[in-house]
């Protein structure tokens, strides 16, 4: 089985503790005093992608490239892409354009001194750029980004920008940056988050080969992510989080290793950079063709 189309496979290299589950109980000055279990957790996945022969991205906390500047190059020399993911998770609709823009250039230095390659993609903590962030995506246009994939275009109780298109576009008018949305399915009229992460861990393999199907039927790549806490059925386990919390974070991680490896052999996969490079070529030949301007999943949002 399988399909021709490529679909973007990205990792979120954070820690466990660095999750909206956990951010009321464990404040970020704990952070250095948890156990790691980040570099074992990314090396399984570096075998995992090795075997079946496939190349991602891994959006990459500055945090995390810091403390583990050896992993982030055996990341790099393997041949996937190393992006940011922010400094330390703090979601862009908790900062202000400043507060952003040095988020952005502390992570960038980190990651590239670790990677020894040029970072040209960002993911949001948490999909965190969305309707309260109108100048996000000229900050990252400004500092050069080639491509951001930080926006879920639907209604979540943590986050999503619902009028945002489901596919590749350019956010800014004057710009060339690319906004890669988290893959969606649409159900009934209701539109998903179907890219992975928990809708992935959480539900059965089947929907999720469903939702890439449907997105490459329509001729489009998939954007799918998972975590590294999220195979990892060994981690420290938090009994003083919300209950809704600590179901979320901790249900399916003995089975999410297996459905991953499952995931990266029936579909055809590659770096979110070579994503954005090909969906931009195509947005430019829609553009000449003169079909762009009326396609809403084309189209341009109000920056
Ligand atoms: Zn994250």
């Amino acid at each position: 089985m399988g399909t021709r189309i490529a679909n973007g496979l990205s990792v979120d290299v954070e820690e466990w503790f660095q999750v909206g589950a956990f951010e009321k109980v464990i404040a970020p000055a704990e952070w250095d005093g948890l156990e790691s279990r980040v570099e074992r957790n990314v090396l399984a996945i570096l075998d995992m992608f090795a075997a079946a022969g496939v190349k991602g991205t891994f959006f990459t906390l500055g945090w995390v490239a810091a403390r583990h500047p050896a992993l982030v190059r055996r990341i790099a020399e393997a041949g996937h892409e190393i992006a940011s993911h922010g400094w330390a998770h703090d979601r862009v609709f908790t900062l202000d354009p400043a507060r952003f823009a040095a988020d952005l250039a502390r992570a960038r230095d980190a990651l590239e001194q670790a990677g020894g390659q040029a970072v040209t993609g960002y993911r949001a903590p948490s999909f965190s750029i969305d309707a309260r962030t109108p100048w996000a995506h000229a900050v990252l246009a400004e500092q050069g980004y080639a491509y951001s994939s930080s926006v879920a275009p639907i209604v979540h109780d943590h986050y999503g920008w619902r009028e945002a298109p489901r596919f590749a576009f350019r956010p800014l008018a004057d710009a060339a940056l690319l906004e890669i949305p988290v893959t969606t399915a649409e159900v009934a009229g209701r539109r998903m988050a179907a890219g992975g992460g928990g809708f992935f861990r959480l539900f059965p393999y089947a929907l999720s080969a469903w939702a890439i199907r449907q997105v490459n039927a329509d001729g489009r790549p998939a954007a799918f992510y998972f975590h590294p806490w999220e195979i990892d059925p060994d981690q420290p386990r938090r009994t003083d989080a919300p209950l809704r919390s600590r179901l979320r974070h901790y249900t399916n991680l003995s089975v999410m290793a297996g459905k991953l490896d499952r995931l990266v052999r029936d579909f055809a996969w590659d770096r979110m950079d070579a994503i954005a490079a090909r969906e931009a070529a195509r947005l430019d030949a829609d553009a000449r063709a003169g079909a762009g301007a009326d396609a809403p999943s084309h189209g341009r949002i109000a920056a």
